[in-house]
C-alpha cells in the first residue's frame, strides 16, 4: 500500500500537480442516482440542447453493439458535414470502455489528438491520466470523446454551428455506452452539453443533468486550462471527489 501511494505521489508530482491521496480505494461503479440535478439558483441552466433528450433512446435490449460501434465510427471517418472536413488529418472518435459507467467530454481535438486519431493525448491528455488515477480510476476503464470529432484549425474554439452538427455522433455514443456519469471537461463543452452561458467557473462542483435523459452530469476545468492555471488545481481535486463521491454512492 505504502508502495502504491509513494508510486501515486511520484506519478502526480511529474505532471508538476499537487499531491492528492485518497484515504480508500474506489471503483469506477456508479449509482443509481437519486437525487440528481439540483442547479444552484445563480446557474441559468435548461436541459433543451438542440434535439438531445429526443434524440436519446436508452434501451436495454439485446443489441449488437459491436456492428452499431463500427458503424458509427465508419460514419464519423466518412463525415464531410461541417466544413473540418476539410483541415482534418484524421477524425478523433472517441477511446476507452465502450460500456463505461463514465463518460469524459471534451469540447475538440487539438493537434496531437489531430495526429494520433485519439482524444487527451499530449499534455492535458496526460495531465487527464494523472486526474482519474489520483481518483484511481484507469483511463481504460471509462470512456473519452469530444462534442466535435475533428480539430479546429490552430485549435480554435469550435463554433456553435460545428458543434450542432457534429452533436448526434455524441449523442449516438451516449446511448451505445449508456453512462452512469457524464463529465464535461472545460467551459465549452460544459456550455454546450448544458445549453448555458454560465462561466464554468459556476457550473463546476454542481450536479445537472444531461439533456432530460435522467443522466448526470457535472463540469470541471480542461485540463489543458489547469495546465495554464495551475492555481485551479485544487478546485478540480475538489470536482474529482465529487465525481468519486457518485461513483460510489
Ligand atoms: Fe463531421 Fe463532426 Fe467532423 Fe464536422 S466535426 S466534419 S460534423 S465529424
Amino acid at each position: 500500500m505504502t508502495d502504491s501511494i509513494n508510486q501515486f505521489a511520484h506519478y502526480l508530482q511529474a505532471m508538476e500537480i499537487d499531491v492528492w491521496i485518497l484515504r480508500q480505494p474506489v471503483t469506477c461503479t456508479l449509482i443509481d442516482t437519486p437525487e440528481i440535478i439540483s442547479t444552484d439558483s445563480s446557474v441559468s441552466v435548461t436541459t433543451t440542447t438542440p434535439d438531445l433528450a429526443s434524440a436519446i433512446t436508452l434501451s436495454d435490449s439485446d443489441v449488437n453493439r459491436t456492428d452499431e460501434w463500427k458503424t458509427l465510427q465508419n460514419q464519423v471517418i466518412q463525415c464531410t458535414a461541417c466544413e473540418l472536413h476539410k483541415t482534418r488529418t484524421q477524425t478523433v472518435f472517441g477511446v476507452g470502455n465502450q460500456q463505461a459507467h463514465c463518460l469524459f467530454v471534451g469540447e475538440a481535438p487539438g493537434a496531437d489528438e489531430d495526429a494520433q486519431g485519439e482524444p487527451f493525448v499530449g499534455r492535458a491528455g496526460k495531465l487527464l491520466n494523472a486526474m482519474l488515477f489520483a481518483i484511481q480510476v484507469p483511463r481504460e476503464s471509462v470512456y473519452i470523446a469530444n462534442v466535435l470529432k475533428c480539430r479546429p484549425p490552430d485549435n480554435r474554439n469550435p463554433a456553435q454551428h460545428e458543434m450542432v452538427c457534429c452533436t448526434p455522433f455524441l449523442q449516438q455514443q451516449i446511448a451505445l455506452i449508456q453512462p452512469k456519469l457524464i463529465v464535461a471537461l472545460g467551459a465549452i463543452a460544459a456550455q454546450y452539453l448544458l445549453s448555458t452561458k454560465t462561466a464554468i467557473g459556476n457550473l463546476r462542483g454542481k450536479r445537472f443533468e444531461y439533456a432530460g435523459t435522467g443522466i448526470p452530469l457535472i463540469a470541471t476545468y480542461h485540463p489543458a486550462y489547469l495546465l495554464r492555471s495551475p492555481l485551479q488545481k485544487r478546485k478540480a481535486w475538489e470536482d474529482l471527489q465529487l465525481i468519486r463521491k457518485m461513483m460510489t454512492e
